[in-house]
């Protein structure tokens, strides 16, 4: 299960309100886009969602159970940031079996649950190698494991792919899009790519200035913008 409910969460710095009540239902194995201006609350919200920052107020509901006061590591949820922080003198399978060391299983499980990752990933044949050693999209792929190999309810990705060029960020599109259909699992995916938006979403939510502005299916949207703001977005150019 992967279930999530907003409910006029808010957040501020100070007297600057940044997410101004957002209210918002994720379905168990949806995949949402975030998408907004710069500074418009998309990772605040993100980093809410894990338990990274505290909500100032409102819910945050995984699976009927409110988790504003429940540590990152009790959430089931896992992060994928667009710095992807590899350890450079760890091998890729030290790097993905990081934190399940920290949970403390045992070797054989450790095993059994990074080789079924990696293949997944196709990093099979890079087990042994040093992130230095991959191509950007490898090493991104490395990132995404340590996520999934914890096999959180719930995905987060605060623009993953923004660090990658034209020709790799369309071979990962494909590869996110087959990944959450292996896994089944929820995802809320920030972007500032129209095309990622349009092709890998099942909806769009449109933020601004810490609101939602719409939230709907790509072509939904598309055709019909309910304002200029959204149209500037994702909208029908015409
Ligand atoms: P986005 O990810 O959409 O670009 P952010 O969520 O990072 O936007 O930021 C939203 C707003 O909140 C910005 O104006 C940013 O400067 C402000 N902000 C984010 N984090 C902090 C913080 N820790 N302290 C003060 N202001 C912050
Ligand atoms: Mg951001």
């Amino acid at each position: 299960m992967g279930q999530l409910f907003l409910k006029k969460v808010r957040k501020s710095f100070g007297h600057f309100e940044v997410i101004k009540g957002v209210d918002l239902e994720v379905q168990d194995g949806e995949f949402v886009v975030f998408v907004g201006p710069s500074g418009c609350g998309k990772s605040t919200l993100l980093r809410m969602i894990a338990g990274l920052d505290d909500t100032t107020d409102g819910d945050i509901v995984i699976d009927a159970e409110r988790v504003n006061d429940k540590p990152p590591v009790e959430r089931g949820i896992a992060m994928v940031f667009q710095s992807y922080a590899l350890y450079p003198h760890m091998s890729v399978f030290e790097n993905i079996a990081f934190p399940l060391r920290v949970e403390g299983l045992p070797e054989e499980t450790i095993r059994e649950k990074v080789g079924a990752v990696a293949k997944i990933l196709q990093l099979d044949q890079r087990l042994q190698q040093r992130p230095g050693m991959l191509s950007g999209g490898q090493r991104q792929r490395v990132a995404i494991g340590r996520a999934i190999v914890r096999e959180p309810k719930i995905f987060l990705f605060d623009e993953p792919l923004s660090n990658l060029d034209a020709a790799l960020r369309a071979d990962m599109r494909i590869e996110l899009t087959k990944l959450h259909r292996d896994l089944q699992a929820t995802m809320i995916y920030v972007t500032h790519d129209q095309i990622e938006a349009m092709t890998m979403a099942d909806r769009i939510v449109v933020l601004n200035a810490g609101n939602i502005a719409q939230v709907g299916a790509p072509l939904e949207l598309y055709h019909k913008p309910q304002n200029t703001f959204v149209a500037g977005f994702i909208g029908n150019p015409k």
